[in-house]
């Protein structure tokens, strides 16, 4: 079979060093009956180590060479390939504890994260190689620059915890930036405590559409000062500055008083 050409619109910067793939597998820790969904296996780098811990695997691949090459070296009874667009997939279909991994085309990363949030109902855990940028953005406290929409939105749902650090050299092709590893695992369901998931997110999104001007003026349309006073916040800080917590007791005093939880 003739090599692969790496494809860059499919994000495609291939896991090469075997140090690097073992450490994600240890990270992964796969039990044999566990439900895993590999999003972009690619050439199997991580596939294969999976596939030797577990009974079964799901992946999802887009790229139709790749597939094709999948299945000629792995048996269906013990790798299921679901081709298409991760962004499309339906992964609360899978399986009600789902464990997901990958080494994410960048290219998507955001959306992608954005879309497996939404089904972190169905999800136990999810182990992600990503840009160390995006990385820094989905762990960032509040008060820094990397702090955004981004951060709020996923660390309300996840506890997320930056694994390691993985150089340009563990790929081939090699990307022009460093890489990490995150570790993101749903909070409960009775931790959550947004009335109003939509608003919550309308809120966030209008907050950090205008991140350098006062809260004041880009939740203007939203909030007035005896809003800002009564839930103890200085209408003249910025969207970076505020706590999850903060978002989440901004979106619950938007919502209806009846829908409110008692102590928000
Ligand atoms: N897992 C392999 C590895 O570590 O060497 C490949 C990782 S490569 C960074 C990203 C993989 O995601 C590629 O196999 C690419 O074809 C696939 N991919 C890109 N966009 C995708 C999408 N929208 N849906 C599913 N897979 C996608």
């Amino acid at each position: 079979m003739k090599p692969h050409v790496a494809r860059k619109r499919f994000g495609q910067n291939f896991l090469v060093s075997p140090g690097v793939v073992a450490k994600i597998v240890d990270a992964i820790h796969p039990l044999a009956d566990d439900t895993l969904v590999e999003i972009g296996p690619g050439l199997g780098a991580l596939t294969e180590p999976l596939l030797a811990r577990l009974d079964h695997l799901h992946v999802v691949e887009i790229d139709r060479d790749l597939i094709a090459r999948l299945r000629e070296r792995f048996p269906r009874e013990r790798l299921t390939i679901h081709e298409g667009d991760a962004l499309a997939f339906d992964f609360a279909s899978l399986a009600h504890d789902l464990r997901v991994v990958g080494n994410l085309p960048y290219n998507i990363s955001t959306p992608l994260l954005f879309h497996l949030a939404a089904c972190a109902d169905h999800v136990r855990d999810m182990h992600f190689m990503l840009q160390r940028e995006v990385v820094e953005r989905m762990v960032a406290p509040p008060g820094g620059s990397e702090y955004g929409r981004l951060s709020v939105m996923l660390q309300y749902r996840f506890a997320m915890e930056r694994l390691f650090l993985v150089p340009p050299g563990a790929f081939n092709p090699a990307p022009k930036v460093e890489s990490a590893v995150v570790r993101m695992t749903p909070r409960p369901r009775e931790a959550l405590v947004v009335v109003d998931e939509a608003l919550f997110a309308e809120v966030v999104k209008e907050a950090f559409s205008q991140r350098r001007k006062m809260l004041r003026n880009t939740l203007r349309e939203r909030l007035g000062e005896e809003e800002w006073a009564e839930l103890e916040i200085d209408p003249k800080r910025r969207a970076e500055e505020l706590t999850v917590g903060d978002y989440v007791r901004i979106a619950n005093r938007l919502s209806p008083p009846s829908d409110r939880p008692r102590e928000s």
